[in-house]
């Protein structure tokens, strides 16, 4: 269900008995010589869409812009500074917060983002709120991890990961047609967090880390987004009841 799409009457409608909204978020950002830079956000968006459908809850507009300073060293990146991020999904909360939403469900689909949104939690909790506020990272679940790990095996890495250019390649097949199907060899360089765009891109030179996209195929896509969204749907079930 895309608030996008909703009037406000039925929103208000929907707020009589339902409280929870999903919000995607993501970043837009390189994703290594074969991905595509919308990657973070077309995925947090896909899987947020399925699971609202599933559990029939609205899922409001992604956010696709996060924290990707150390991306800005290659072309098409975009990012917000921590504390730009930080205000954003604050007041967004806020906003939806004042029309009686009070469950906050964040489908994340970038690692950037963490400690912003945990200190954008933080910021809503400071007063006398009482929302619920949840942070799913799906390429974190376990079920994702499993079906990478005996799939992939080491070769999944951390950026630019076999599972992420695979869920694209079945979200948007079309944008693969261009790219050459192409094997990379695993390197595993010495680093150290946080790193700016300089740094980052005199490591990890292509974009990727520790990846070897060229494993991903639409099916294990489309496995992925199946085993994500039913792991995302039965989360987001058990807060909508509690
Ligand atoms: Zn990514």
């Amino acid at each position: 269900m895309k608030l996008s799409n909703a009037t406000w009457p039925e929103v208000e409608t929907y707020l009589k008995t339902k409280n929870l909204l999903i919000i995607p978020i993501g970043s837009t950002e390189q994703h290594g010589p074969t991905g595509l830079i919308g990657t973070d956000y077309v995925t947090a968006q896909a899987l947020s869409e399925a699971a609202g459908e599933k559990v029939g809850v609205y899922v409001a507009p992604p956010i696709c812009y996060g924290m990707a300073l150390h991306h800005m060293a290659f072309p098409g990146s975009a990012a917000l500074k921590p504390s730009t991020l930080l205000q954003v999904v604050y007041e967004i909360i806020e906003s939806f917060k004042k029309h009686g939403f009070k469950k906050f469900v964040f489908v994340n689909g970038h690692g950037g983002n963490i400690p912003t949104v945990t200190a954008a939690f933080s910021e809503v909790k400071s007063s006398t709120d009482t929302s619920v506020l949840e942070l799913i990272n799906w390429w974190r679940l376990e079920e994702v991890q499993a079906y990478e790990k005996e799939c992939f095996g080491d070769q999944n890495g951390f950026h630019a990961t076999v599972g992420e250019v695979a869920l694209t390649m079945h979200l948007s097949p079309e944008a693969f047609d261009k790219i050459p199907n192409t094997q990379f060899k695993i390197e595993r360089p010495k680093h150290h967090w946080p790193m700016g765009p300089s740094e980052f891109r005199a490591v990890f030179y292509d974009g990727r880390m520790e990846s070897n996209p060229g494993l991903a195929t639409k099916q294990h896509g489309q496995n992925i987004f199946k085993i994500a969204v039913e792991t995302i749907a039965h989360k987001v079930r058990t807060i909508a009841e509690s």
